[in-house]
């Protein structure tokens, strides 16, 4: 079977795959879609260590076609996701409190196990969240990372229905996140990037204000947005580090500013707006299953409606060029 596997000079190669025997616990997915989020990017580049050989991937939507015989949580047909969380103890203080996507024993699909850019994959069936009927698989690609991930973020963030939320970054995350933060939250959002045409992306969705970042303007028209108070909470989906200090600047005193993006760099902080203003700097990291199956089911509601572009495994190499480039405009999905 056809797979997308990490070369050692940072490229990606379509490779002939044999999967091994299943193992207790598991299950084997053919796969329909598979998203390309940017954390792909960073994987591919080796930004979190060294990853060559492995197959990229978990945004990954299938059916399983097989089972091991222990598996109870699933079934020959079932529609699944195989996402970043592929795997964790179920045991540890986190696995058990419901912060599971801190487990420190984690596995992730596309990184530290083989993912879902492949014809087919083998998944953890307790791991693997069922698509709920009615959604579109290719939008529910979508959702496995980038939806969830956006959506959980809001919920850490805290915001209330009718406060205003930042969103920083309109791209596979941000557009999203400005659909669950304004049809599920019923928050008010004012959406940030440096490019027009994202953020005219964001209005269509429904953004009550954007704002371009590059303005030098840019404070005056959040203090004129919000009355001088600030933003009642923020969320940085961007993947530069420029936006994770603007986004302190955009607060109002107790607000959290949740960091979702992942640039390899340190964000600037003003010791005495921490203190002072006591604002909550905090990560949000992906999201739990459960958290999976709220956004899967909003979705399929149709309260988020992702964007997704449909690709061949083929063009992997330059969806990654055009991801550099910041020319995508929500999700590139791998249709197998
Ligand atoms: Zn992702
Ligand atoms: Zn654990």
């Amino acid at each position: 079977m056809k797979a997308a596997v990490v070369t050692k000079n940072h490229k990606v190669t379509i490779e002939d795959r044999k999967l091994r025997e299943l193992k207790p616990g598991e299950a084997l997915v053919k796969t329909e879609f598979c998203g390309v989020c940017h954390t792909d990017l960073h994987v591919k580049n080796a930004d979190f260590g060294d990853a060559t050989g492995v197959v990229l991937g978990h945004e990954g939507i299938g059916k399983v076609i097989q089972c091991a015989k222990d598996v109870k949580s699933l079934e020959v047909g079932d529609r699944v996701s195989i996402a970043w969380m592929y795997e964790a103890c179920g045991l540890c203080e986190y696995c058990t409190t419901g912060c599971e996507t801190l487990c420190r024993n984690i596995k992730n699909a596309g990184y530290t196990v083989d993912g879902a850019m492949a014809e087919e994959v083998i998944v953890k069936a307790d791991y693997a969240v069922k698509v709920p009927e009615g959604l579109d698989p290719a939008a529910a690609s979508s959702i496995t990372c980038a939806g969830v991930t956006s959506y959980k973020a809001i919920k850490v963030s805290e915001v209330k229905p009718g406060e205003w939320l930042g969103i920083f970054g309109i791209g596979g995350l941000g557009n999203l996140a400005v659909q669950y933060a304004k049809n599920v939250i019923g928050a008010k959002v004012i959406a940030f990037d440096i490019s027009d045409e994202k953020l005219n992306f964001a209005k269509d969705l429904g953004a009550d204000e954007i704002i371009n970042t590059n303005s030098n303007d840019f404070m005056d028209k959040v203090n004129k947005v919000t009355n001088n108070k600030g933003v009642d909470a923020t969320i940085i989906t961007a993947v530069a580090k420029t936006p994770f200090d603007q986004a302190v600047d955009t607060v109002k005193a107790g607000a959290k500013i949740v960091a979702v993006g992942l640039p390899v760099e340190k964000m600037n902080l003003d010791i005495p707006r921490l203190v002072l203003d006591g604002v909550q700097v905090v990560g949000s990291l992906v999201g739990t299953r459960q958290d999976l199956r709220e956004a899967f089911a909003f979705a399929a509601e149709q309260k988020v409606i992702p964007k997704v572009k449909l690709k061949s495994i083929e063009d992997i190499n330059n969806i990654f060029e055009d991801m550099e480039n910041g020319k995508i405009n929500g999700r590139c999905v791998i249709k197998f």
